[in-house]
């Protein structure tokens, strides 16, 4: 179901397999084992003679469904589900690596990924080159005859830095690389990652994706040669998806298209609207013209996304009374939610990395971080007045 539905009708109803009862929602197969009809079915299933399912780590018809919905929406061949997203990224790594080779990663990626790379990786021999510029050209200088993977996410937390997927792509291709890209903050709804030349999508599905708040998962989509990969390393190793999970996801997929869209035009509105207010220095947008890479944002994603962060006048006195002066938006770090978040990255997600890194990296102690949810933008803009208005 691939090439001839549009976006908003795959997220409803791509992957649907029904059972013998025909039910109309997508069912939730609470079955950690399968039976087979005979011993002789059991030998065959086991040697992949036969296809079907046998055990829940390896699959489930739940988690296939949603593996088959994902990958019609990223346009991938194939797609396996995991317990989430950094099972996703670590799987990844170790199906398609080993030993002695290299990652090259951008500097700006989720924190827990950075860590993974740098300091878990590298015991078992696996070093990454972290690359502070957006530029395709310092991403070529990093490359090494060991290089197996490039890494990116784009836009970037908290800064929304674009990368141009389809120039590091062609840097991969030259390279004989392979290009990995965490899609968590745009999805596919607004950017398509392996159209534009990437051999990877990673996805957090516990941010917009399932996009309430409920549940843990993650996935890797691509070519089929690549997904048989990580799924021989996951079912062997482990961190598959629940079928609980799966299923939440499932339905949280079918609103993603819709959901996308207005957080996406709503956080337009509030960056507008932060950008003409005189106690703000900066805002970091995608969607507005004053971003550095508006152009190249519009021509690769299809909106804006949902992030917005900005500079107060101040340090991190004034960016805590905003955060401290909210009624109505969440104060926590998760994103991706219906429920308008926001965060001092610099004190929280940040606060782990030296100060003189954050700095390097553009993260002041004035910048706050908004993830756009779906509450009323009227209701949003007086939440953040009330602080802005004491500074
Ligand atoms: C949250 C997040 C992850 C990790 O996902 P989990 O589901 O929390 O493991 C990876 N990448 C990005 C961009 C994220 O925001």
């Amino acid at each position: 179901m691939d090439n001839e539905f549009e976006t908003g009708t795959l997220a409803v109803r791509a992957g649907i397999r029904r059972s013998q009862f025909n039910e109309h929602a997508e069912a939730l197969y609470l079955s950690s084992s399968f039976v087979f009809d005979s011993a002789a079915q059991a030998a065959a299933r086991f040697s992949g003679e036969e296809g079907g399912f046998i055990y829940s780590r390896f699959s489930n018809p739940t988690v296939d469904m949603l593996q088959e919905r994902l990958a019609a929406l990223e346009g991938a061949e194939a797609c396996i589900a995991t317990a989430s997203g950094m099972a996703a990224i670590l799987a990844t790594v170790m199906a398609l690596m080993k030993a002695g080779e290299h990652i090259v990663a951008a500097q700006s990626i989720f924190g827990a990924t950075q860590q993974l790379f740098g300091g878990i990786l590298a015991k078992f021999g696996i070093d990454t080159t972290f690359v502070a510029s957006v530029d395709a050209t310092a991403f070529r200088a990093a490359l090494r005859p060991q290089t197996k993977l490039l890494f990116i996410e784009t836009p970037s937390n908290p800064l929304t830095e674009v990368f141009d997927i389809a120039a590091l792509a062609q840097v991969a291709r030259e390279g004989g690389v392979l290009l990995v890209v965490d899609n968590c903050f745009c999805t596919p709804v607004l950017q398509r990652p392996l159209d534009l030349g990437a051999d990877l999508v990673i996805h957090s599905a516990t941010k917009y994706l399932d996009g309430q708040g409920r549940v843990l998962g993650g996935a890797v989509c691509g070519r089929a040669v690549l997904v048989d990969e990580v799924f021989r390393f996951l079912r062997t190793a482990g961190p598959s998806l629940s079928p609980f999970n799966a299923w939440v996801i499932l339905k949280g997929l079918e609103t993603l298209p819709i959901r996308m869209q207005a957080q996406s035009a709503a956080a337009l509105e509030l960056a507008r609207w932060l950008e003409a207010q005189p106690q703000v220095l900066r805002v970091h947008y995608p969607g507005l013209p004053s971003h550095p890479q508006h152009a190249l944002a519009m021509r690769q994603q299809k909106a804006g996304g949902a992030i917005v962060s900005f500079e107060v006048k101040g340090g991190r006195e004034q960016a805590w009374q905003v955060v401290d002066a909210t009624r109505l938006i969440s104060i926590t770090a998760n994103l991706g939610d219906t429920k308008t978040t926001l965060t001092h990255p610099a004190s929280t997600t940040h606060g782990r990395i030296s100060a003189a890194a954050r700095a390097a990296a553009g993260i002041g102690e004035n910048l706050l971080r908004l993830a756009v949810g779906l509450e009323a933008v009227a209701d949003l803009k007086e939440d953040l007045k009330r602080g802005l208005a004491r500074l």
